[in-house]
């Protein structure tokens, strides 16, 4: 059953996580958190969303996340975690941050729709800003292109991906093929068919049909893959 605000509980948290917003994405990151171990509070001003996730998390609870006596009576200060899931209402997006930072929570992350709620957000005092639409469009886009199997992008263009081993890194060792000054990417991990993923090691000799963990500035992956067999 979901619980609504007035009621009381103890739950003090130091390590859990409180998810305001229980959308596609907050209600996804909580069960996930769930699903790893931690205590998570769910806040939703929505009595429908608060049912469904009454007893999928920890407490769920509906609330309007911007007032901030209801939060304090919540005891979301407790928690040392707060992600805010809430995406198109900007103006309850950094109220709700605004209420978060006054409460002195250490460590809160916002989902920012465009790069001004981001930025805005950052100003306010979010300590991370992230951007699951954009960042699942551009992951998208790498992997349609049929090169990579999977990909990843940190910050400042940097990516680790899954590939197929190009042509010219088959038959020789890693050593030999000089992957690293020649492209200036690493291989970090080989995976041959039907055995587990491997360190890379310079003397590691590549196969046609192996798989390469391969991480390096976006554009150098790009183009080392591309001398990969293409995705069927
Ligand atoms: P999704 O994750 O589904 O893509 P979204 O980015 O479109 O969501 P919204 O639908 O605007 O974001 O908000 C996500 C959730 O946050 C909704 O379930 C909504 O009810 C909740 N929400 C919005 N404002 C508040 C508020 N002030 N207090 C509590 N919950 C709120």
């Amino acid at each position: 059953m979901g619980r609504i605000f007035t009621e009381q509980f103890a739950f003090s948290a130091s390590d859990s996580v409180v998810v305001i917003g229980l959308g596609r994405f907050g209600g996804s990151v909580a069960q996930s958190l769930i699903r790893l171990g931690h205590d998570v509070m769910g806040i939703d001003q929505r009595e429908d969303l608060v049912q469904f996730f009454g007893d999928r998390l920890t407490h769920a609870v509906q609330a309007d996340s911007t007032n901030e006596s209801v939060m304090l009576q919540l005891g979301v200060a407790d928690f040392s975690h707060a992600i805010v899931a809430i995406g198109s209402d900007l103006a309850a997006s950094l109220m709700t941050l605004m209420v978060l930072t006054e409460l002195g929570i250490k460590d809160i992350w916002v989902k920012a729709q465009t790069p001004e709620h981001g930025q805005i957000a950052q100003r306010i005092g979010a300590h991370h800003v992230i951007f699951p639409e954009a960042d699942m469009g551009a992951r998208v886009a790498h992997l349609i292109t049929g090169r990579m199997m999977d990909f990843i992008e940190f910050e400042d263009g940097f990516a680790i991906a899954k590939i197929h081993a190009p042509a010219e890194t088959h038959h020789q060792a890693l050593a030999d093929s000089q992957v690293r000054s020649r492209h200036g990417v690493t291989v970090v991990g080989v995976k041959r068919a039907n055995q587990d993923f491997q360190h890379a090691q310079p003397e590691t000799h590549i196969l046609p049909a192996d798989l390469l963990i391969v991480s390096g500035p976006t554009k150098k992956i790009e183009l080392f893959a591309s001398g990969g067999r293409k995705r069927k």
